[in-house]
C-alpha cells in the first residue's frame, strides 16, 4: 500500500510517503535549534512549532514523491505515545486529509514505528524476532511476534538509553542533544579509563534480573567522577575518555541483555529501533557479539533512527495490507503500551 504518515509525537515534524517498505519521500523538521536554549523540549513551544510547519511538510513530501492524492492507499499519524499537544496537531492533519479524500486512517504507536524503522533496511525482514528499542525515552526489549502482536520482555526501571547520554552529555558540557556527541568524542577516547556500572537490578535470591535495565546509577557514578577530577585539578575535563567509559558501560548493559534474551527465546535476530541505534558504539559491539553466537542483527538506515515519518507510514502500510484502519473518533494517548497496540484498529 501507498502511506502517507504524519509524525509530531515530540520535536520533530515530519511526512513522508512510502509504498510499504520503499521511502518515496521522506521530510523532518527538527526544531531541536529551539528548544536547545531550554537543554531539553518544551510541550507548549513544540505544538506550536508543529501547527506552523506541518503543512509545508506534508505538501514537500507530496510533491517529492511526484504522487497525486488518488495514488495514496491510506493517511497514518502518530497517535501514541507522545507529548498530548503535539501527537493532536499531527492527528487533527491527517483527520482532515482523510476525510477531505476519501481514505482509510490510521494511527499508529510510535514504538511500532522505530521497530518497522528496521524494515527500510530489509524488506524481507520477517517476524518472529528480538527488538532492542532504545530512544529518547523508552529501552525495551521487545518480543515481535507478528504486525501488531508485541510483548515487552524487558525495560529500564529509570532513565532511557537515550535519555542517559543527553543527561551525562549535559554534566559534560556537551550541548543538547547529547548521544550524537558522545558518540563522536567517544570514538577519541579510552573507553577503558574509567571502569563505570552497568547498572543491575537486584532480584531477590542475589540474582539480577536478566533483561531489564537501569541507567541513573551510572549517571550518577559519571556525576561523582567528574566532581572527583574537578576537586582533584583534573581541569579540563578528560571529556573524550569520560564519554567512551560511559558510552562502553551503556553499550555493554544493552549489548549483553539483548543477547541473552535472543539466546533465551530462541530468536535469531536482533532488529534495533530508536534514536541510540544510530551509535557507532552500539552498532559495531552488538554486531560483533551477535556474530560471537550466530545471530543476526538488523539497524535502520542511519537517518532513519531518530524520529522520522517514513518509520510510521511502513508501520501503517503493513496493518493497511492486513486490513487495519482506525476510527475517526480516535484520539491521542501519552503513554500507550506497545502490546496494546490493536486498540488504535478498534473500530467504534
Ligand atoms: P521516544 O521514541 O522514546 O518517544 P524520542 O522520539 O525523543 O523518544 P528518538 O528520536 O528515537 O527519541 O531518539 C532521540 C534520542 O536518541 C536522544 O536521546 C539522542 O541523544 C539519542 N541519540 C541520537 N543519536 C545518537 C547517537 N549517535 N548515539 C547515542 N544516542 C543518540
Ligand atoms: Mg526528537
Ligand atoms: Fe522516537
Amino acid at each position: 500500500a501507498i502511506v502517507l504518515a504524519i509524525e509530531t509525537s515530540c520535536d520533530e515534524t515530519a511526512a513522508a510517503i512510502v509504498n510499504n517498505c520503499h521511502v518515496c519521500s521522506s521530510v523532518v523538521s527538527s526544531q531541536i535549534s529551539l528548544h536547545r536554549q531550554y537543554g531539553g523540549v518544551v510541550p507548549e513551544m513544540a505544538s506550536r512549532e508543529h501547527v506552523a510547519i506541518v503543512n509545508a511538510a506534508i505538501s514537500q513530501a507530496m510533491q517529492s514523491a511526484h504522487l497525486n492524492w488518488s495514488e495514496i492507499d491510506g493517511i497514518a499519524v502518530t497517535s501514541a505515545p507522545g507529548l498530548v499537544g503535539a501527537l493532536l496537531v499531527g492527528l487533527s492533519a491527517a483527520k482532515t486529509l482523510a476525510v477531505l479524500h476519501h481514505k482509510p486512517f490510521l494511527g499508529v504507536h510510535h514504538l511500532e514505528g522505530h521497530i518497522y524503522a528496521s524494515y527500510l533496511t530489509d524488506p524481507t525482514l520477517q517476524p518472529p524476532f528480538l527488538c532492542l528499542l532504545v530512544s529518547g525515552g523508552h529501552t525495551s526489549l521487545i518480543f515481535v511476534k507478528n504486525c501488531g502482536d508485541y510483548e515487552t520482555l524487558g525495560q529500564t526501571r529509570d532513565d532511557a538509553a537515550g535519555e542517559a547520554f543527553d543527561k551525562v552529555a549535559r554534566l559534560l558540557d556537551l550541548g543538547y542533544p547529547g548521544g550524537p556527541a558522545i558518540d563522536l568524542l567517544a570514538a577519541q577516547g579510552n573507553p577503558q579509563r574509567f571502569p563505570l556500572p552497568e547498572g543491575q537490578i537486584s532480584l531477590p535470591g542475589g540474582v539480577y534480573h536478566p533483561y531489564d535495565t537501569s541507567f541513573s546509577g551510572l549517571k550518577t557514578a559519571v556525576l561523582r567522577l567528574v566532581q572527583k577530577l574537578e576537586q582533584t585539578g583534573q581541569v579540563p575535563l578528560p571529556v573524550a575518555d569520560l564519554a567512551a567509559s560511559f558510552q562502553a558501560a551503556v553499550v555493554r548493559a544493552l549489548t549483553r541483555r539483548a543477547i541473552a534474551c535472543a539466546l533465551d527465546y530462541g530468536l535469531g535476530t536482533i532488529v534495533v529501533g530508536g534514536g541510540v541505534a544510530a551509535n557507532r558504539g552500539l552498532r559495531q559491539q552488538l554486531q560483533q557479539a551477535a556474530a560471537l553466537h550466530n545471530l543476526h542483527v538488523l539497524f535502520p538506515p542511519m537517518q532513519f533512527c531518530t524520529d522520522n515519518a517514513a518509520m510510521i507510514a511502513c508501520a501503517a502500510a503493513d496493518h493497511l495490507n492486513r486490513g487495519h484502519c482506525s476510527p475517526l473518533t480516535l484520539g491521542v494517548q501519552s503513554r500507550l503500551a506497545i502490546a496494546d497496540v490493536m486498540q488504535l484498529y478498534q473500530p467504534d
